[in-house]
């Protein structure tokens, strides 16, 4: 293989083709601005992501004329949640009254959601989207982010471009390249996902089960149930050792109607170990450079909104940066710094709810061996249905929604049909 690099010049350059690289990407396209993204895998096929797609990346949809479309993509839609906690059903989420367009929160697996911004995206000549392009290391001249450098199954790569944008994950290689150092915040629990098939029988959207010193989540996706059994944090050799059988009685003591398909669950192997970290940097940006999604902050699991603050983050960042980064015009930090202080403050405080509840309710159960029962506020849930609306829109909108206000550049007509 030819060792000299490859280098390629563009406005912006985004690392990672995640949920947050993969918006931005569109959102910058959009707006004519010459954007390339690398993504390392040579696909979006990873199982057990974040697959929900909240009601306010719905409207971002909406906001770009995509909404009929994307919805045609085969998915889910969770109107309704409930929590059985020891013996007590709880509904505690009702998504119908939202102010928005789609008012419910669609299940679809996340490379479908990629594969869609994806191919919106690549109608925009200006777009270019790398795939197996594994960024190493970032360029600096005279202490301004100028590029990357990367491997990718052609050779090496050199990028240069004004502004690089670190959308690549909690495992972030250009937050640690560029000196960042996460505030870490902690989390008591990790999660173990898997997938158990559903009948035609089995009812609900979503179910939450919360029992003497364990948790269980099952969402709908259509033939089969995604679950996240949640164990305190680091416990989970302890588990393995137990053998994949004592997880098998664990769902079924803890959710019967799953009893008859546990044995699907033939080893670890068939379940997946997320070790939850919940961080955030204090700094998001240098010059040339500035961090968005899990880079910038990473999200308990806790109401399952990882994936839509990295599509806030995105749409925030286009509508401050999409018109200078459409220009030729020098970059400077102060917009990078705006777009930090625009969404610190919904990471916080999304964040100080989450350790809320680590700390008062996840802890407790996980650490508990008796029976568990609702806090009093909880049960409320069961008599007062508008409270169901409070948690909707936390986690449906979060605090402080970012519409698209990014300008938009009509697709060439060559490009807008594809095959
Ligand atoms: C098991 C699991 C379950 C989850 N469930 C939910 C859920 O139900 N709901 C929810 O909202 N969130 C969930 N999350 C969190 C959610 O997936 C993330 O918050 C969200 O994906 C963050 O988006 P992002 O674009 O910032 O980062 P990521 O989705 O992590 O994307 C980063 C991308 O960068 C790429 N990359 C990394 N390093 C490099 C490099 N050096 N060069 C090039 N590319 C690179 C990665 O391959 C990846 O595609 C879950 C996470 C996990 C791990």
């Amino acid at each position: 293989m030819d060792e000299t690099p490859q280098t390629i010049s563009c406005r912006c350059c985004i690392v990672g083709g995640g949920p947050a690289g993969m918006m931005l990407g569109l959102l910058l396209a959009r707006a004519g601005v010459d954007t390339i993204v690398l993504e390392k895998h040579a696909d979006f096929l990873r199982d057990f992501r974040g697959d929900t797609i909240h009601p306010s990346t719905l409207e971002a949809m909406y906001d770009l004329g995509l909404l009929e479309d994307f919805l045609k993509v085969p998915h889910q839609e969770l109107r309704q949640g409930e929590v059985k906690i020891g013996d007590v059903t709880i509904p505690f989420v009702d998504f119908s009254h939202l102010p928005v367009h789609a008012k419910f929160v669609a299940l679809m697996p996340q490379w479908d959601f990629l594969d869609f911004l994806a191919d919106r995206a690549k109608r925009y000549p200006c777009f270019r989207l790398l795939m197996s392009a594994e960024v190493d290391s970032l360029i600096e001249v005279d202490g301004s982010v100028a590029g990357v450098t990367a491997k990718s199954k052609d050779g090496r790569l050199t990028i240069r471009a004004d502004l690089t944008l670190g959308a690549d994950g909690r495992h972030s290689l250009v937050r640690r390249e560029a000196g960042f150092m996460p505030l870490e915040i902690g989390a008591p629990m990790d999660a173990l996902w898997f997938r158990l098939s559903r009948r035609t029988i089995d009812t609900g959207d979503f179910l939450g089960r919360v029992d003497a010193g364990q948790i269980l989540v099952v969402f709908n996706r259509g033939e089969y149930w995604q679950c996240a059994y949640v164990i305190a944090k680091g416990s989970a050799d302890r588990l393995k050792a137990q053998g994949i059988g004592s997880l098998r009685d664990h769902i079924s003591a803890l959710a019967p109607f799953l009893a008859d398909r546990v044995d699907e669950l033939q080893s670890f192997d068939d379940v997946k170990l997320l070790a939850v970290a919940v961080d955030r940097l204090p700094l998001w940006h240098k010059p040339g450079l500035l961090c968005i999604g899990d880079a910038a902050h990473a999200m308990s699991p806790v109401g399952g909104v990882g994936v839509n603050l990295a599509i806030q983050d995105a749409i925030a960042t286009a509508n401050f940066l999409a018109a200078p980064l459409s220009g030729n015009g020098p970059l400077s930090d102060q917009l990078l710094a705006q777009v930090q202080k625009r969404r610190e403050w919904p990471t916080k405080v999304i964040q100080a709810l989450q350790v809320v509840v680590q700390k008062r309710i996840i802890s407790r159960v996980l650490g508990g061996t008796g029976k568990v029962k609702p806090p009093w506020f909880l049960r409320l849930f069961i008599y007062f249905p508008i409270l169901r609306r409070l948690p909707a829109r936390l986690i449906g909108l979060g605090v402080r929604r970012e519409r698209v206000t990014s300008p938009a550049r009509a697709i060439p007509q060559a490009a807008n049909h594809p095959p």
